[in-house]
């Protein structure tokens, strides 16, 4: 998915709200550039009108059809930017010939951040709720699939146990669950089997499933490998996990 997507980073900065967050790449990229503004500080970047540039000839930078992945150094519904986000709402009406994607970790804030002409969900967005261990499956994911969403996906990354997703897996309401480990340095380890055992859910409930990456470092056949930054994507692929089901 991230290979085809433009990165549309209207603000940046966050701050740490769940287990999931503790290597953050967000910290660990503005520590290594050595950013004057902490990464706690929620602020506009010069991005914030992306999707609406022209060029020369007056016609869209970024034509029809685009998908745009929003907030990758932030996340989209963090409450600095409640006074932002109309803006947002807006540029994706106003672009509804792309799509536009975003993941978080703040879905029960998401009720209160709808636009006022949300109803059922917009046709081009696309909601991920990140759920990197059980306690925040149990807590996300009743919240998720209770609310208007046109199209559901469930990301658990960076997993760092075993997760149960079966009781929020039928009724087709997710699309599909993407699954990636932690990178850096200090990352946690991701044993292949809990991978496994969450195709096995999906499988069960037929929805797709994606093992995005290995992360740093993957446990299996009780070894425990180190996978540098640029093998992690193709490293996963190659374990030849994911599985597509028709969408109904
Ligand atoms: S919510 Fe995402 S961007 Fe924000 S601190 Fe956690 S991992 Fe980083």
């Amino acid at each position: 998915m991230a290979g085809n997507m433009v990165m549309w980073n209207p603000w940046h900065g966050c701050h740490k709200i769940s287990e999931g967050c503790r290597h953050c790449y967000v910290y660990r990229e503005d520590a290594a550039f050595k950013t004057a503004i902490s990464p706690n500080e929620v602020r506009k970047t010069a991005s914030f009108d992306l999707p609406l540039r022209r060029d020369r000839k007056r016609n869209w930078k970024f034509p029809s059809g685009t998908l745009f992945g929003l907030c990758f150094t932030s996340d989209f519904l963090i409450q600095e930017a409640d006074e932002w986000r109309n803006g947002i709402w807006e540029i994706i009406r106003l672009r509804n010939d792309c799509n536009f994607i975003f993941f978080t970790k703040r879905i029960d804030r998401l009720q209160q951040c709808l636009p006022s002409d949300w109803n059922m969900g917009y046709d081009n967005v696309v909601i991920g709720c990140t759920a990197e261990n059980q306690k925040m499956a149990d807590y996300r994911l009743p919240i998720f699939i209770s609310l208007p969403i046109k199209h559901r996906l469930i990301i658990v990354a960076p997993m760092i146990e075993r997760i149960e997703l079966s009781p929020y897996l039928h009724n087709h309401l997710i699309k599909e669950v993407s699954v990636g480990g932690e990178s850096g340095k200090y990352a946690r380890c991701l044993d292949i089997r809990w991978v496994e055992d969450l195709r096995r859910q999906c499988t069960d409930n037929e929805i797709s499933f994606t093992f995005h990456q290995t992360g740093s470092y993957l446990k299996k056949d009780n070894r425990i490998y180190n996978i540098p930054r640029e093998h992690q994507h193709s490293q996963a692929k190659k374990a030849n996990l994911n599985i597509r089901f028709p969408e109904i």
